[in-house]
C-alpha cells in the first residue's frame, strides 16, 4: 500500500507500506479523496504545534470502509463494509478540563488525523477511530464529500457568531473557507454577504458560488460599516481592515490563521464604545454531523470550489500549486490512477 509520508519538517516521501490493521473500536477505510488546506503546509513546514514526524498528512478525508476493528458495533453504531464515509480528524483525550467542560476542540491533548500524531489520509488506506466515522448516503459522491471536514469548521464559526435576521456580513478571502463561511452566512439569516479578495480570479468563484457582492477592497461597498466582519486570510492587514468596519454592537471574527508571532493595530476605544465582540473560532466542535447534513442538502457549492485532483505521484505538485494560491480546492485521490482538472 502506497503512502505519502512528511519523513521530517520539509521532507517528504512516497513509500510502500503494510495494510494498517484497524485496532478496538477502529475502522479500516479506502481513501476516496482527501482536501488540501494551508494546514498541510504548515504541518510540512514543522510549523504546526506538536507535530511528530513521520506523519502521513490529510485530514479532510472521505473513503468506504473495507474493515471494522473489534467492537465498533458493540454500542449505538451500525457500520459495514461498503459504508461510504467522511471522516472528522478531531481526537481529544475526554479528561482535561476543556474536554470535561465542553470545549473538547480546546484538548490540551487535542490531536488532528494528519495533523499532530495520528497518520492521515493521504495513503491508500488509513484507520479512523469509529467515534470520528460519518456514514454518507450511499449516493453521495466521495469526491466531492471531502468538503465536509471544512464545512465542519465553518459550521463551529458559525457557533461562535449571532443568529440575528437582517444582519449585514463581510467576509475577507475568497478562498474555501471564506466561501463556506459566506454561503452559511444566508442561511444563518444574513441580509446581505460582501467577500472581499484581491484576487479577482476567486471573485469569480464567489460569483458562481451566489455571492452577490464582491469587491477587491471594502472601500469600494455600498456601505461603511457591518454587523458580523469574519475574517478567512489570516492576513494582518485583512484583519486590520476588517476591525475598523465592524457596526456598534457588532462581531469581528478572526476564523483565518495567522502566524502565530504577529500582532495586529485595533482601537481598544472603538471595542469599548461600541461594545464590539472579536471571537476565535477553532477547528471542529460538535459540528461534524450538521456539517454531512448540510453537505447533502446541497447547502454549500462544492463543485465550483473545488479545481483539480491529484494522485499520491503527483502531491509535490500539489503542494507547490497550494503554496502559489492556483486554482481553486485542490483534493488528493490516492487510488486514483491519473490527476486531473475539475473544472
Ligand atoms: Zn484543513
Ligand atoms: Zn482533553
Amino acid at each position: 500500500m502506497r503512502a505519502i509520508v512528511f519523513t521530517d519538517e520539509k521532507q517528504l516521501s512516497l513509500e510502500e507500506r503494510p495494510m494498517p490493521k484497524p485496532g478496538y473500536k477502529e475502522i479500516l477505510i479506502e481513501t476516496a479523496a482527501v482536501g488540501m488546506c494551508g494546514t498541510d503546509t504548515h504541518v510540512f513546514d514543522g510549523e504546526f504545534e506538536g507535530t511528530v514526524f513521520p506523519l502521513v498528512p490529510g485530514h479532510e478525508a472521505t473513503g468506504t470502509i473495507v474493515a471494522l476493528g473489534e467492537g465498533v458495533n458493540d454500542g449505538v453504531y451500525d457500520f459495514h463494509v461498503g459504508d461510504h464515509v467522511a471522516v472528522n480528524p478531531s481526537t481529544t483525550c475526554g479528561e482535561c478540563e476543556f474536554c470535561i467542560n465542553g470545549h473538547a476542540n480546546l484538548c490540551s491533548a487535542w490531536n488532528g488525523l494528519g495533523v499532530v500524531a495520528s497518520d492521515g489520509a493521504c495513503q491508500e488506506m488509513f484507520v479512523a477511530p469509529s467515534r470520528n466515522v460519518y456514514k454518507l448516503k450511499p449516493e453521495t459522491d466521495l469526491y466531492l464529500a471531502a468538503i465536509i471536514e471544512p464545512i465542519a469548521c465553518a459550521i463551529r464559526g458559525w457557533d461562535m457568531l449571532p443568529r440575528r435576521i437582517g444582519d449585514h456580513v463581510l467576509v475577507y478571502g475568497s478562498g474555501t473557507m471564506g466561501l463556506i463561511m459566506a454561503q452559511l452566512a444566508t442561511r444563518a439569516g444574513a441580509a446581505s454577504v460582501t467577500i472581499i479578495d484581491l484576487n479577482t480570479e476567486r471573485l469569480k468563484t464567489a460569483a458562481e458560488c451566489g455571492i452577490e457582492l464582491r469587491y477587491t477592497s471594502a472601500n469600494d461597498a455600498d456601505r461603511d460599516k457591518w454587523d458580523v466582519v469574519i475574517d478567512c486570510t489570516g492576513n494582518i492587514q485583512a484583519i486590520e481592515d476588517g476591525l475598523t468596519r465592524v457596526k456598534p454592537a457588532g462581531f469581528f471574527q478572526n476564523f483565518g490563521v495567522a502566524p502565530a508571532d504577529k500582532m495586529a493595530d485595533f482601537s481598544p476605544f472603538r471595542v469599548y464604545r461600541g461594545e464590539i465582540s472579536i471571537v476565535g473560532t477553532m477547528a471542529v466542535h460538535n459540528s461534524f454531523g450538521r456539517a454531512v447534513e448540510m453537505f447533502e442538502l446541497g447547502a454549500i457549492n462544492e463543485k465550483a470550489m473545488t479545481s483539480h485532483s491529484f494522485t499520491l505521484d503527483d502531491y509535490e505538485t500539489a503542494l507547490e500549486m497550494f503554496r502559489k494560491g492556483e486554482g481553486r480546492k485542490l483534493q488528493i485521490r490516492p487510488n486514483d490512477s491519473e490527476s486531473r482538472v475539475l473544472s
